[in-house]
């Protein structure tokens, strides 16, 4: 008699994108003449760039003939991108091993999976409102108890809620967990925590032998010079600290499929060695994973050159020059603003004391635009939408144009 997993049973309804596909859908079938902007998309638009064709078409080719042919690599990822990897963070300042570095089909299924590696009575932190991916990930493998539809949490958690007073970067928790989420430059709220505010939870977290799981998939958004690219900035992070990072944001491959994660040597926990943690990933990504695709990686090794990463940033600058028309638009009908400067996000707080749904119901109808609840990304972003700075120039520049000249006070 087979059974099911019944923690699955205890996810709440995923009906964010859903449902925002059905207001959107109710919408344009009561107006068919109304031409609805999207604001709301967490996904790249603009092509892929010269340098990373030339790598993606260079290995395509090369699959072409025997001679150069190549099957499964190895399941880390090729060393060359590795390699490459490692060279990257050096201009950083951070010095990590190419071996180090577990090269994977994306960021996402990394954050879900890593928390294979640690025992189920982990107590789990996440900040508030989150990347949905960090919470589901440990219900479905029974770190909390059931929904709350009342408080929007799961019992068992400790949320770290994400507040204007914080600037959207939570304090660290005041009790003692032993699994922390955290990603900088935030989705959905664009924040970027300071070397101080990551600082502090690397203290936190070698005090309480806890371990950080840090999601930088918008890394290469951030312009600030101040603040940290990579955890690793901070002095102890590689003894407590894991980070997840993606080519899907930095290159535009949300399609193509290229992330990474690091592990490093040092890292510990209450009860594992050193070394020990590095070697489990190895050990569960040789047995579950059988690496990257080899055309991907050959794009990652292009995207990391001094060509190529020349280009991804003109690319990343033009959705960063979407993000101020954004911001400048919104903020000149009397709109609070956050986020944006260091993120292709923008957190936008809804007028009065309308929710999330009612703000986003407020901006369908009156002015055609879609954005994305904030209150789908958890308690704490309730009273928010996210809008995101993805999106061709004219379509956004539409959109911004329509909420200053119908967004009704
Ligand atoms: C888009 C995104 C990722 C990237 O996921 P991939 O699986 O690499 O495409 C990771 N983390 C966050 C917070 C994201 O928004």
């Amino acid at each position: 008699m087979a059974t099911i997993n019944t923690h699955y049973r205890k996810l709440s309804a995923g009906y964010l994108f859903p449902e925002i596909a059905r207001r959107a859908k109710i919408y344009q079938t009561q107006h068919p003449e109304a031409q609805v902007h999207k604001l709301g998309i967490g996904n790249t638009t603009e092509a892929l760039t010269p340098e990373i064709l030339k790598g993606l078409h260079a290995k395509v080719d090369a699959l072409a003939s025997v001679e150069t042919y190549t099957g499964y690599g190895d399941e880390q990822g090729d060393t060359p991108l590795r390699e490459a990897l490692a060279g990257y963070y050096r201009q950083f300042g951070v010095s990590l091993e190419s071996n180090e570095f577990f090269v994977s089909d994306g960021a996402k299924a990394d954050a879900a999976n890593i928390q294979s590696i640690f025992g189920e009575e982990n107590v789990v932190a996440i900040q508030d409102p989150a990347y949905p991916v960090y919470v589901d990930s440990n219900v479905v493998s029974g770190r909390t108890g059931t929904f709350n539809e009342k408080t929007g949490q799961y019992d068992g958690f400790v949320y770290l809620p994400g507040t204007v007073e914080n600037n959207f970067f939570p304090e660290v928790p005041a009790s003692k967990v032993d699994l922390l989420y955290i990603c900088s430059p935030n989705n959905p709220t664009g924040a970027v925590a300071t070397h101080e505010q990551l600082a502090a939870y690397v203290a936190y977290a070698r005090e309480h032998k806890a371990v950080i799981i840090f999601d930088a998939a918008y890394t290469e958004y951030i312009s600030d010079p101040t603040l940290p690219r990579t955890i690793y900035e901070i002095e102890g992070a590689k003894e407590c600290a894991i980070e997840i990072n993606s080519f899907s944001k930095f290159a535009g491959f949300t399609g193509v499929r290229l992330g990474w994660t690091i592990v490093p040597h040092q890292l510990r926990c209450e009860n594992s060695e050193e070394g020990e943690l590095h070697s489990m990933w190895n050990r569960r990504q040789v047995t579950f994973f059988n690496g990257a695709s080899n055309i991907s990686q050959a794009g990652g090794l292009a995207v990391l050159s001094d060509q190529g990463l020349t280009e991804c940033r003109n690319v990343i600058a033009y959705y960063m020059e979407n993000a101020r028309i954004i911001r400048e638009g919104l903020k000149s009908v009397g709109l609070t603003v956050y986020g944006g400067d260091n993120a292709p996000y923008l957190w936008v707080k809804s007028p009065g004391d309308l929710t999330s749904w009612q703000f986003f119901d407020k901006l369908l109808h009156e002015c055609q635009v879609i954005t994305t609840p904030g209150s789908g990304f958890g308690p704490a972003g309730e009273g928010f939408i996210r809008v995101s700075a993805f999106g061709h120039r004219e379509n956004v520049e539409k959109a911004v144009r329509s909420i200053i000249d119908n967004l009704q006070h």
